[in-house]
């Protein structure tokens, strides 16, 4: 009550409670934040690449590049808990940066041996909206060599709530470029629909969150049976994420959603395990 009132007392609709439990949290994010600033001079980053199917073919047609950390001090860190804190410190751009370099690197290397998967790569709202975005992207996509339309920007939602004109013309430009625009978390963000008719977005991607419990709640199943129709009505491509059933399969599989991302098909993998993991499951496909 104290601790209430003293954050009541710094004003502004400033109601924090200090409460140990947040002390602690304080101090783990000032730790994290040590750690990722030797992270990046280092090589405890990795990527793992999670297979995307395509529901028709049952091909794999891309994956998705997810940021691993094994920190010497912390040990296994999930992004979930540390790339916050890369955002509140402004880290995330140079690790933003690595990811970029690394994933296209590495598709690019696919691509040579005869794999052209599309590279998903989630970006932050605080790279996005940075003004050298679009330059540094091509940048690497030039160094690189890998043609941009393998490469596959993951935003969400709030990231194009602010600045919309901003956001508007760095899409606008990024898809010059024959570069995809994804909008990751569909359905869980604050945005209104109307950017979707005014921004040149490729695929939407379907929140795990809608897929989880869509065999059994029928609220779910109309929210994503409506996100498909959305998505298809605007020539959009529709990714469920977070599939983890057969059950979830036939579902989509009769919505005629276009790919999917989840567990039952594959967990995200390492680099060598990923053309092992497309020859096992395509063993028809000959170089
Ligand atoms: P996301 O972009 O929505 O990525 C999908 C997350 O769902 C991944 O978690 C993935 O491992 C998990 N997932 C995949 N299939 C299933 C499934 O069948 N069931 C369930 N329950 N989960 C599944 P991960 O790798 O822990 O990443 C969490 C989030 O961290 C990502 O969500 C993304 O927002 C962020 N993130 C990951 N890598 C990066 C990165 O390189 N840069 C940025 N800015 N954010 C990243
Ligand atoms: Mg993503
Ligand atoms: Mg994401
Ligand atoms: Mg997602």
């Amino acid at each position: 009550e104290a601790a209430m009132h003293y954050a009541k007392e710094r004003g502004k609709g400033d109601y924090q409670l200090y409460f140990p439990s947040l002390k602690t949290h304080h101090t783990e994010k000032l730790l994290i934040e040590t750690r990722l600033r030797e992270a990046l001079g280092g090589n405890s980053f990795t990527l793992s690449y999670q297979p995307q199917i395509d529901l028709k073919s049952k091909q794999v047609v891309g994956v998705e590049a997810l940021i691993r950390w094994e920190d010497n001090v912390l040990g296994k860190i999930s992004p979930v808990e540390f790339i916050p804190v890369a955002e509140e410190t402004g880290l995330i751009v140079q690790i933003g940066d690595w990811v970029l370099q690394e994933a296209c690197h590495q598709a690019k290397i696919w691509y040579d041996q005869g794999f052209h998967l599309r590279i998903g790569v989630n970006i932050s709202p605080i790279q996005f909206q940075r003004p050298d975005f679009v330059e540094k992207v091509n940048g690497i996509l030039q160094k690189t060599g890998l043609p941009p339309k393998y490469l596959d920007l993951e935003i969400t939602e709030n990231d194009l709530l602010y600045n919309r004109d901003e956001c508007y013309k760095t899409l606008k430009r990024l898809k010059e470029s024959g570069i995809k625009i994804s909008i990751d978390d569909f359905g869980t963000g604050y945005s209104s629909l109307s950017y979707l008719r005014r921004f040149p977005i490729d695929t939407l991607k379907i929140d795990k969150s809608f897929i989880k419990e869509v065999i059994q709640n029928i609220n779910d199943q109309a929210i994503v049976t409506s996100i498909i129709q959305l998505a298809h009505n605007m020539n959009m491509r529709v990714i469920a994420e977070g599939v983890e059933t057969s059950d979830m399969v036939a579902f989509l599989n009769d919505r005629e959603c276009d790919e999917m991302q989840g567990f039952l098909y594959s967990m995200p993998l390492k680099k060598e395990d990923v053309i092992p993991f497309i020859n096992k499951t395509e063993p028809q496909k000959v170089l």
